[in-house]
């Protein structure tokens, strides 16, 4: 099927592999992994609306005059390839993912899964954006007469606690809850306990904000002296789900078989599921950095929601449905901000998320938490069929290829080579080279 567009003819088909680019209405746009860079940027112009300002911003990436302003002593950049994910359809709307990350085949195993999940795709929902801020009060006698004379001054508190709320409670959001909770090993202590509804923000900062603000009245209450005040990362009333069905008759028995057997190999060994939970963050970090979003708040999230139950366990779950389908679902908490922190900042990010086209932190949550199904899903097909090294050691072979110092057109030739060969090695990229260039090694 062929479309044409005001600026350009694009080809459209409805079958290929990973690179493919869904598009509203359920056609394809083949082979976006075959294109060059600024192919790719024209066909992004045209599906997701960027201008000229984007494509530099795509192309300069953040300035030094930028960096110097979000962190302290800057010398440099350093930065990731931005890669797209296709294919990707939750809730019926298809994505395009931006995805930042060093590591070679994530993007194209993140696509090539969502492909495999068309032409339903992923179902994801979100809860309401809220973050527990946690007050923490020493010096107390009393456990119990602290607790109760917080809880007695709940109603007074929270809406004192908006106060420092900035814009939250005009948005619809703020300070929706207080509880208290108290420890008496390793040390007595007391804590009380913020919820806040952050909005579009992820909320590390408005939620410190309003915890550094109301604990003087904390102190006033018990009598005791506030040390920490500051979120929880472990945002578990902030949670994104997402669940899949790979047909039977697309991915087969055997896969599912495997796929089933790993699972219950990352429950019963956290030495597994902690690289089972790896694969899924492959996805959920990438999407999570390009965004401008605190990857480490999302990992440490991910890691301690894993462990909740005092046993780390993998996050994701997969069984088979009555049809003898295979069914995949994530859930986790996840607090990412389509505002604030450095989505605003980062000029880079900006781009990204007009590229996701996400109405606010809701959506964006449940697409990337969809992505981290389907990489977690990419992950273990490779590795209950041919084994992860074939199809990553084929995308690592142009970065084994540099390591040996193939320049320019060099580079393309020994990657093809080593792939061929089966052999994509450091020393073997050198013997190549050396071929290539006439001069023995050594
Ligand atoms: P921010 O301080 O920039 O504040 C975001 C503000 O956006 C909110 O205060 C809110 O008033 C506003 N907002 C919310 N929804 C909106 C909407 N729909 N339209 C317009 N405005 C809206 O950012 P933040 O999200 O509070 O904090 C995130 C930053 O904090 C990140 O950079 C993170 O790295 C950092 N941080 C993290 C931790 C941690 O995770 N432990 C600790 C400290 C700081």
């Amino acid at each position: 099927m062929h479309r044409t567009t005001c600026s350009s003819t694009i080809e459209y088909s409805n079958s290929g592999f990973e690179g493919e680019v869904p598009l509203k209405g359920g056609g394809i746009l083949s082979g976006f992994y075959r294109k060059g860079v600024d192919e790719r940027i024209e066909i992004l112009k045209e599906i997701s609306g960027l201008g000229e300002e984007d494509i530099r911003r795509l192309k300069e990436g953040l300035t030094i005059e930028t960096a110097n302003v979000m962190v302290e002593n800057v010398v440099g950049m350093f930065q990731l390839p931005l890669g797209i994910a296709t294919n990707l359809k939750v809730n019926d709307r298809d994505y395009l993912v931006p995805m930042a990350t060093e590591e070679a085949s994530v993007v194209a195993a993140a696509s090539h899964a969502a492909k495999l999940a068309l032409p339903e795709g992923f179902k994801a929902s979100s809860t309401r954006p809220v973050v527990r801020g946690q007050v923490q009060v020493i010096g107390l006698d009393d456990l119990e007469a602290s607790s109760l004379r917080i809880l007695a001054a709940r109603e007074g508190l929270i809406r004192e606690a908006n106060q420092f709320a900035g814009s939250l409670p005009n948005m619809g959001g703020g300070v929706i809850d207080l509880k208290v909770k108290t420890f008496e090993r390793p040390r007595r202590m007391l804590v009380a306990e913020f919820y806040i509804d952050c909005r579009d923000a992820m909320g590390a900062n408005a939620v410190n904000t309003v915890v550094e603000g109301i604990a003087p009245r904390i102190e006033d209450l018990t009598g005791g002296r506030s040390l920490l005040r500051i979120l929880s990362n472990l945002t578990t009333e902030r949670m994104a789900r997402s669940s899949v069905v790979y047909r039977r008759d697309v991915i087969g028995d055997e896969i599912i078989e495997g796929i089933i057997a790993a699972y219950d190999f990352a429950i019963a060994d956290p030495y597994r599921a902690a690289t089972h939970n790896k694969g899924i963050m492959n996805g959920i970090t990438a999407a999570t950095i390009a965004t401008g979003n605190d990857s480490r708040a999302v990992e440490a999230g991910a890691h301690a929601y894993a462990a909740l139950s005092g046993r780390y366990l993998p996050l994701s779950k997969w069984r088979r449905d009555n049809k003898e389908n295979l069914v995949g679902e994530l859930e986790l908490p996840l607090a990412l901000g389509t505002v604030g922190g450095a989505t605003r900042v980062h000029p880079v990010a900006q781009t990204a998320l007009k590229i996701l086209g996400v109405s606010g932190a809701g959506e964006l949550a449940e697409v990337v938490c969809s992505v981290g199904l389907a990489q977690n899903f990419a992950a273990l097909r490779a590795l209950v069929s041919e084994g992860i090294q074939k199809g990553h050691m084929r995308l690592h072979s142009k970065n084994v290829a540099i390591m040996a110092g193939a320049v320019g057109g060099e580079i393309d030739r020994v990657a093809r080579i080593m792939v061929a060969e089966g052999n994509v090695r450091a020393s073997r990229a050198k013997e190549i080279l050396d071929e290539i260039r006439g001069s023995p090694s050594g």
